[in-house]
């Protein structure tokens, strides 16, 4: 068995042998070794409720799902050359709750490999190289992703903007350009046009318009009604496609809507995935039309080793059972409409909270210096996220000045536990 050691060694051996660029949470971090539903544990047993997962999207080790891996982990794991159920079953579940159109679906280990992919795809379709994306985005670590992240490439350590990637601003309605009216989202939506323009005065005509369909690293915001559908209609008109990242918010986790992008009323040209779909196991998918994948049969083949392998379709596939047969979804309307009520009367009765936002269990909280110069509030934010790790509650801080608390637990999140939470941050907030 696997030598027990203390926090300490463990941070050391880190330093020595590991990649020298990790990061932990928090100042004194956590050494978790056991997880259940919502909840995670410390090696002394101490419990901490998990408010940032959102990758063990059905509650942290769910039974049905841990079951369903050990079960085909112990009769067979082999790659797509030859034929197996679990593969077609999942391609049919899965497009099953996406509109018609998007009905091929591409296996994949990761978010970043989805994306990856689908950038490809929209080449192959366009036969364009430019990609328009929305700032302080993020949509993966591989070279090709990062020149799409401008949360990456405008950070330290980063090359800058690359000659076939457009940036628009973030339609954010709190501090954005523009702010918090009917027309703000068509507005945002408006500037794609001049994103295009600038790439073709650059001779780089636009294959893809990158956007998630709620903005995770840009600080959790919500787009504005009418964002991607003016969005969507200049990228068209310009003869590029359209993706949704939903790698962070798809599977039920915006509540209403079991892919967020349906909130804007818009069938996007691909979809990709990640985080929540295996619930902690390796995998993404691509899903696109049959026109897209068309064109990108080539005669050379899309190979991935372990991408919709019979372990990885079965966790996924009890990913799915467990979302619908649990109501999760539902879920996460209820928890998360009570959650942002919550906030908002938390917002009234402390100073300095300037915005709260959100969708199902996706929310953000925004700290300020002031209510009216909206100046963000970095260290309070990072205040209250170490006080709530002191009464055991996990958070992390998000958005371009990292003051906006970032809320996306487990969607298994119970009106129990949102109480706990608001009762915990109120005590938080008044001493913090
Ligand atoms: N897109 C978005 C929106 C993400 O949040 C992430 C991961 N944070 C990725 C893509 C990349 O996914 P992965 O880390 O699985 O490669």
């Amino acid at each position: 068995s696997v030598p027990q050691r203390s926090n300490a060694e463990i941070l050391q051996l880190r330093k020595q042998w590991l990649n020298p660029t990790l990061s932990v949470s928090y100042k004194e971090p956590l050494k978790i070794v056991r997880g259940e539903g919502v909840w995670l544990y410390d090696q002394d047993g101490q419990a901490y409720m998990d408010m940032v997962n959102n990758v063990c999207h059905v509650g942290h080790c769910h039974p049905r799902v841990v079951e369903a891996g050990q079960a085909q982990m112990a009769r067979l794991n082999t790659n797509t050359r030859y034929l197996h159920d679990n593969i077609v079953e999942y391609a049919l579940r899965l497009t099953a709750t996406l509109p018609k159109p998007l009905s091929v679906v591409f296996l994949t280990n990761s978010g970043t490999e989805a994306n990856d992919l689908a950038l490809r795809l929209a080449r192959a379709h366009t036969k364009a190289r430019g990609v328009i994306v929305v700032d302080h985005a993020y949509h993966g670590h591989s070279p090709s992703m990062i020149e799409l992240s401008p949360y990456k490439f405008n950070s330290k350590g980063g090359e800058g903007q690359a000659a076939h990637v457009g940036v628009v601003a973030m339609p954010d309605t709190y501090r954005g350009m523009f702010r918090r009216s009917l027309e703000a989202g068509r507005q945002y939506g408006r500037l794609l046009r001049s994103a295009m323009a600038d790439l073709r005065a650059r001779d780089v005509a636009t294959a893809a318009f990158y956007c998630e369909s709620l903005l995770g690293c840009g600080g959790q915001h919500v787009l504005p009604e009418g964002y991607l559908p003016e969005a969507y209609a200049a990228v068209h008109a310009a003869g590029g496609v359209c993706l949704a990242d939903e790698v962070q918010v798809g599977f039920g986790r915006a509540g209403q809507y079991f892919w967020a992008f349906e909130g804007q009323g818009v069938v996007p040209d691909i979809v990709t995935m990640g985080k929540p779909i295996g619930n902690g196991h390796p995998i993404g998918a691509v899903v696109t039309t049959p026109e897209i994948a068309a064109s990108f049969v080539t005669g050379m083949e899309y190979f991935n080793t372990f991408g919709g392998n019979p372990v990885s379709c079965a966790i996924a596939l009890a990913v799915l059972d467990v979302i619908e047969e649990e109501q999760l979804q539902e879920n996460a309307r209820r928890v998360g409409a009570f959650l942002l009520d919550g906030l908002r009367d938390l917002q009234r009765r402390h100073a300095r909270i300037g915005d709260v936002r959100g969708q199902g269990l996706f929310i953000g909280a925004e700290f300020v210096q002031d209510l009216d110069t909206r100046t963000p509030d970095r260290t309070r934010a990072k205040a209250v996220v170490e006080a709530m790790k002191a009464h055991h509650v996990l958070l992390s801080t998000e958005g371009p000045d990292d003051n906006v608390l970032k809320i996306k637990p487990p969607i298994v999140f119970s009106q129990a536990n949102a109480e706990h939470f608001l009762d915990t941050l109120d005590q938080v907030l008044t001493a913090t």
